[in-house]
């Protein structure tokens, strides 16, 4: 069996045997918060239970290290969301150590691209539309400063309430181990 259908026939079971009961909860967070973190797999279990929330108590953003690279981008647009319409008081940045996005190299992206099957003019065509395909690809070189960068962002986008905490963490992905960068309510 291949993934989905692995997936699929778990599902049926699933749901057949009413193994979601448990997690029976609404859409507003318990803890009024909303979480931007990264997507990295060593998270998925051990951030919320590092942080001991569980299902229903925030909401979780997740993309390639935790990142704002847009002000009027997508991840920007769901923290506005979870703020107006979902009940979410804070914010927290987590970002965490040994991090894909970190010194991630375009170069080596475009490489791999490449080898991929996707042609040299499909890149130049695209660098001609104005899209600067290394630049999207950039990561960052500190994690601790990454998280403070996105935090500032965030806190001072013209949108946010002015009375939204804005948090930086950094999270160890062996050991769930939290460092504070930005201490919100100080800000
Ligand atoms: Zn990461």
């Amino acid at each position: 069996m291949r993934v989905l259908e692995e997936i699929l026939s778990y599902n049926e079971k699933f749901v057949a045997e009413k193994k979601y009961e448990e997690f029976t909860t609404t859409k507003f967070p318990n803890k009024k918060m909303v979480i931007l973190t990264c997507m990295d797999t060593r998270l998925l279990e051990l951030l919320p239970k590092a942080l001991n929330v569980g299902n229903g108590d925030v909401k979780i953003v997740k993309n390639a290290g935790a990142l704002v690279t847009h002000p009027f981008g997508s991840i920007m647009r769901s923290l506005l969301v979870a703020v107006y319409q979902l009940q979410a008081e804070e914010v927290l940045v987590i970002g965490h150590h040994d991090c894909g996005m970190s010194g991630m190299k375009p170069e080596a992206v475009i490489e791999e691209m490449k080898i991929r099957g996707i042609k040299e003019e499909t890149l130049d065509t695209l660098c001609y539309s104005g899209i600067d395909i290394k630049e999207w690809f950039h990561g960052f070189d500190n994690v601790t400063q990454s998280v403070a960068h996105s935090a500032d962002m965030i806190k001072k986008h013209p949108l946010l309430p002015k009375d939204v905490p804005v948090h930086g963490l950094v999270i160890d992905p062996a050991t769930g181990k939290l460092d504070l960068v930005v201490n919100g309510y100080q800000a």
